[in-house]
């Protein structure tokens, strides 16, 4: 098991802005967090990666607005490159716009909007492709983990997603994985450091599995599910957690540059 701040993988802080802010309110944002991050250059784009995932509405405003550094994720996408599919938005479309990247399976699109996990596994190929960087989303509901059935439900979502991309676009194409327990997301309820470094280690195993052994090590699998500025310095220092994925936290650039913070100090504490 390598130590978190290791070389091989950087940490991964990325806002899920789910279906909020108008264009203003995400201009104000996009401000406010590029002068935190010109304050806090240290680590910042090299060891320590900033994400923001707007709605489509704001994606172009926050390519043109981009803070230093920060890579800009759409919060989902169609597999194919075009066609008659009403209300979708193609990779192509994404590229177009300068797009750095997307998140794929988030729970809430597996919940309300149907995306199973065969589409998702076109659209982590479709992904890497059209050069945008996948960031795919997997957790079990509250049932599963109830019934014992965690790991086998996160293990079918990694091999189901994955089996189809090329071992050298694992790393290449920049994937990264974010294990959200379903029953952790917008509840105020986070896995316990020792649960998710649990999982975080599965996931870990299966991607080695997947892919090797070597290029697991460099995916960076970061931790989803109510996590703030209080729980974030617990959860970065596990050894297999590399990020988070934030939704309520991210809303307002206050809470979630403590998030970054938290990262930034683990790094800087490890000396690398
Ligand atoms: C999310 O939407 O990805 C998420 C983790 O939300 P929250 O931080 O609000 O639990």
């Amino acid at each position: 098991m390598s130590g978190q701040a290791s070389e091989l993988r950087p940490i991964v802080v990325a806002a899920n802005w789910k279906m909020h802010k108008l264009r203003s309110e995400a201009l104000e944002y996009l401000e406010d967090l590029g002068t935190w991050m010109d304050d806090h250059p240290r680590g910042l784009g090299t060891r320590v990666e900033v994400v923001v995932a707007p709605p489509f509405t704001s994606l172009e405003l926050a390519v043109e607005h981009r803070p230093p550094h920060a890579r800009i994720y759409a919060q989902t996408m169609h597999q194919s490159d075009q066609g008659a599919f009403t209300g979708e938005v193609s990779p192509a479309m994404l590229r177009d716009l300068g797009v750095d990247g997307v998140l794929l399976g988030h729970s809430e699109r597996r919940q309300y909007f149907n995306e199973h996990d065969g589409a998702l596994s076109e659209k982590v190929v479709a992904a890497a492709e059209f050069g945008l960087r996948a960031m795919l989303c997997v957790g079990e509901t509250l049932d599963e983990r109830q019934g014992g059935r965690a790991e086998d439900v996160v293990r079918d979502q990694l091999q189901t997603a994955l089996s189809d991309l090329d071992v050298i676009k694992a790393t290449s194409s920049g994937l990264s994985v974010a294990y959200e327990p379903v029953w952790a997301i917008g509840t105020g309820e986070t896995a316990t450091a020792e649960i998710a470094q649990g999982m975080h280690a599965t996931i870990r195993d299966v991607l080695g599995s997947i892919f090797t052994a070597e290029i697991a090590e460099r995916i960076p699998v970061l931790y989803g599910g109510s996590v703030k500025p209080a729980n974030a310095a617990e959860l970065l220092g596990q050894p297999d957690i590399d990020g988070a994925l934030v939704g309520g936290a991210a809303l307002e650039v206050e809470s979630f540059s403590g998030i970054v913070s938290a990262g930034l100090d683990l790094v800087a504490g490890a000396g690398v």
